[in-house]
């Protein structure tokens, strides 16, 4: 029975990752600080014979008797509210808790993969984006603490598996969503369906045409597996090439939720990337992959999700704003 371990196994994607692998037999261990996670993402797994819970902070020395197979290292705030409330947490977490997930990987011999990120692209003045675009970043903005923490990781990998012959993964993580995003998380989707269940105004921030593509969860971590169990060292982006503008994105879902919510435009947050689409020939052609679910599908099943949400809970934090980080551009 192979032993994997998840760090950030509570967050968003890390939750549905540990349900993956549970589910392809394995044991899992999830360390999480719950600094931006939630035990609640993972509590259905509670009791389960093959699942731990650690209460941890992978920036500090990581202990853990008998052996490991995989190391995935999810733990990081994600979403740019939360990496502008805890930039110093955001570089530690991808400096010293790498080294951490990567000391662990190297004393059990166990396969790593990093949990990259399309934002090591920057704004990018390529498009779509290719692994082999490096990028164009500022790494003194807002922004700079998570894309220069995830390229210092990506750089810290790719030292340990040319020094020590580690078997490392590297996955660039475009846009993705589904249940278990955190409806006050800030980021888009969440922000505009919670807003359009509520009837308030959509804050779409600029003039709306920065485009993005959006991932559904399933797809995203059915390609990571798949890259897991592959030979690739170098990275790889996953994510969905259905390119959209933020405005199409935020009428889409008024759309589907039938919300007569108007549009609100903001001031767009500094740095934000003007495009966004992967290029997924590599995982096309390395791992037979591409993702399967189309956005109307993916969005009315968390659509549904985020209604339970806010049914349950009643008023949720709101969702649309980044103080003190926007500049009109
Ligand atoms: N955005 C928006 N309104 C919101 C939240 C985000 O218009 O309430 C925009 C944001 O400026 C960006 C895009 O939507 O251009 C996607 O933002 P998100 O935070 O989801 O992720 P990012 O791709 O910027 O990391």
């Amino acid at each position: 029975m192979p032993r994997t371990v998840i760090t950030g196994g509570a967050g968003f994607l890390g939750s549905h990752l540990a349900d993956l692998f549970i589910e392809k037999g394995h044991d899992v261990v999830v360390l999480d600080n719950l600094s931006t996670g939630n035990t609640d993402n993972i509590a259905h797994l509670a009791g389960h014979p093959r699942f731990t819970f650690i209460h941890h902070d992978v920036t500090e020395y990581i202990f853990l008797a008998g052996p490991v197979n995989y190391i995935l290292h999810f733990a990081s705030p994600a979403s740019p509210i939360d990496y502008l409330k805890l930039p110093i947490q955001t570089l530690k977490v991808g400096s010293l808790g790498t080294h951490k997930a990567l000391g662990l990987a190297r004393a059990k011999n166990a396969v790593f993969l990093l949990a990259s990120t399309s934002e090591v692209y920057g704004d990018p003045l390529v498009h779509p984006q290719h692994e082999d675009y490096w990028g164009n970043v500022n790494p003194i903005g807002p922004r700079g603490v998570y894309d220069e923490a995830k390229r210092f990781a990506e750089a810290m990998v790719m030292g340990y598996h040319r020094t020590f012959g580690m078997d490392t993964k590297i996955v660039r993580i475009f846009n993705t969503y589904g249940p278990r995003m955190r409806l006050d998380d800030g980021r888009a989707l969440p922000a505009f369906v919670s807003q359009a269940i509520r009837g308030e105004p959509l804050t779409v921030f600029g003039d709306g045409l920065q485009t993005r593509s959006f991932c559904y969860v399933g797809d995203l971590v059915d390609g990571i597996f798949r890259l897991l169990m592959s030979g690739e060292h170098e990275p790889v982006n996953v994510g969905n090439p259905a390119e959209i503008t933020i405005m199409d994105f935020a009428r889409e879902i008024l759309d589907i939720t039938g919300s007569k919510s108007p549009i609100a435009h903001r001031p767009l947050p500094v740095d934000d990337p003007r495009v966004r689409q992967p290029d997924i020939s590599k995982a096309r052609a390395l791992l037979g992959w591409e993702p399967k679910i189309g956005r109307r599908e993916g969005l009315s099943k968390t659509i549904a999700y985020f209604r339970d949400r806010l049914d349950g809970r009643g008023a949720a934090p709101p969702g649309g704003g980044r103080a003190g980080a926007t500049r009109p551009r």
